[in-house]
């Protein structure tokens, strides 16, 4: 699957390697045109006021939205997670709306209380990097993954959402339930 990596800001490098080592034709996007020959997306982490800034910038709400409309797969990670939310808190801020769940900044602790566990019953590596807690979630939210009994990871049909980083571990299970395995 052609997978494209939003690469305006933070870190997509590391999502791009990891969708590769899995098989996919993954890639960088930076303009509307390189998002419409992909079939995934992936929306990476990083800091979300930089990236909201940025896509304005790019003029690419239109493109995204078209994806996520087109209900193409789209996996979202932390700051990728914020930007998709149907309400920020902690503090307030816009958000796309792409995913029914609210979620709070930097509510699993600062950039130096950042840490690694594992997902309740399971094995899964939880890489968590000033990570948002997902506080609510609509009807259509399914969640995926759990860390102390919190959902850290969700789904909506084809777009998840994790709060965690997958793309620094090795372990290749989140991006191959987003894309599969070619
Ligand atoms: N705290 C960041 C934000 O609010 C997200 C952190 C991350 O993506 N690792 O955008």
């Amino acid at each position: 699957m052609k997978v494209g990596v939003l690469a305006l800001q933070g870190g997509w490098a590391a999502h791009i390697q990891a969708a590769r080592a899995l098989g996919h034709d993954a890639g960088p996007v930076r303009t509307a045109a390189e998002l419409a020959a992909c079939d995934g997306l992936i929306l990476p982490g990083g800091e979300s006021t930089t990236h909201l800034k940025l896509i304005d910038r790019f003029d690419l709400k239109g493109a995204l939205d078209g994806h996520v409309a087109a209900g193409k797969p789209v996996l979202a990670t932390c700051a990728g997670l914020i930007l998709s939310a149907r309400a920020v808190t902690h503090p307030a801020q816009a958000s796309f709306g792409w995913l029914d769940v609210t979620v709070a900044r930097n509510a699993w602790g600062r950039q130096v209380h950042s840490f690694e566990a594992t997902a309740d019953g399971s094995d899964l590596p939880l890489v968590f990097i000033r990570a948002p807690r997902i506080l609510d979630l609509g009807p259509g939210v399914e969640v995926t993954h759990t860390f102390e009994g919190e959902p850290v990871g969700v789904r909506q049909g084809p777009f998840w959402g994790v709060a965690f980083h997958p793309e620094l571990t090795a372990d290749q299970r989140v991006h191959a339930q987003v894309f599969g395995r070619p």
